[in-house]
């Protein structure tokens, strides 16, 4: 089954629906609450109503910059993952991260932290004792292809990333490669993410990979791409075919680049888990209950330790058979 798009400028490529030449879609910001009781709100601009991955990116949420002096900040307790990889990037503040593996990591700006849940983990995030006054970041998920969904869970700091510098900025690689610069970060599938700054009314000039589609995220104000204003929190997606990506800055400015190829694989996306049926993610979803409720260390999802407080029960599952739903929704 391919997705196929209603666009007057698609070409047929191998089933697929490609949009050619320039294309520009905006995906405003769901608020959400993350987490438990004391939840902060989040923007999520992926899964969006109509598009719900830009690349194996399948999951966006953006924070702050907010004021967290004198309060919780982010508490997340202890939850599951199955199927892909969370990427957290920090701008400013500092959130610490602890995993069924035995991971603890305080996650600072600019190292990426990078866990790949495989078969199944399980991790916390807190906002430490003693945090700074400010929040602000953005926390990523990247779906693992069907046949390396079930690898083996582990946990990446990357504090040495390629940084670009140029006169107009400077562009960290997260993941993938961009103009010549390489993460070591582990990928699964052809993808690139980066973040870039951008100097007060200056431009960056960004040579793309033509088979991927690409996406900027705006986490500053003041960020325009090829000359369209992007608010901050928003998402434009760019479609695919392109080879160069401008960003300017209307001062010093903030944005996240991310692109892959296009994910042809249907997902099923239901709370932490992404799989592939309904099947599935009902069974890691009791895993994670029986887990949960036993403390059980050798479990599919073990159990994360120093966390003040209880791991996060999973919802009931809806009524209705969860469906496996592909990056776009199909026109009606
Ligand atoms: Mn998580």
């Amino acid at each position: 089954m391919s997705n196929v798009e209603h666009d007057p400028a698609e070409l047929r490529c191998g089933g697929v629906a490609t949009a050619v030449g320039r294309q520009y879609e905006l995906l405003e910001p769901r608020t959400v609450p993350l987490g438990g009781p004391r939840a902060m709100m989040v923007g999520r601009t992926l899964p969006n109503r109509d598009r719900r991955m830009v690349g194996a990116w399948c999951f966006a949420d953006f924070y702050g910059p907010a004021d967290i002096a004198g309060a919780p900040g982010m508490q997340v307790p202890p939850h599951p993952h199955t199927g892909l990889q969370t990427v957290s990037w920090l701008l400013d503040g500092e959130v610490l991260h602890r995993d069924s593996l035995g991971s603890e990591q305080l996650v600072r700006p600019g190292e990426l932290n990078l866990m790949t849940a495989g078969f199944g983990i399980s991790h916390s995030e807190e906002s430490p004792v003693g945090h700074g006054p400010v929040l602000h970041g953005v926390q990523l998920w990247v779906a693992l292809p069907g046949d390396q969904r079930d690898v083996a869970p582990h946990f990446e700091n990357h504090s040495d990333l390629p940084v670009l510098p140029t006169a107009d900025g400077s562009v960290t690689v997260l993941m993938g490669a961009l103009a010549g610069a390489e993460s070591t970060a582990r990928t699964y599938t052809p993808l690139v993410g980066a973040d870039l700054s951008i100097a007060a009314g200056r431009t960056l000039r960004l040579p793309v990979e033509q088979e991927f589609e690409h996406a900027v995220l705006a986490v500053s104000d003041g960020v325009f791409v090829d000359d369209h204003p992007l608010a901050r929190g928003n998402m434009l997606y760019l479609g695919r075919g392109r080879d160069e990506l401008s960003v300017r800055g209307d001062g010093p400015a903030r944005a996240m680049l991310l692109g892959g190829v296009p994910f042809e694989e249907e997902l099923v996306m239901w709370w932490n888990f992404v799989g592939r049926s309904h099947d599935e993610v009902a069974q890691a979803r009791a895993e994670w209950e029986h887990g949960r409720v036993a403390a059980d260390a050798d479990g599919r999802f073990g159990v994360v330790h120093g966390y003040g407080g209880p791991a996060l029960p999973a919802p009931e599952l809806p009524n209705v058979e969860l469906r496996a739903r592909g990056r776009m929704r199909r026109p009606s």
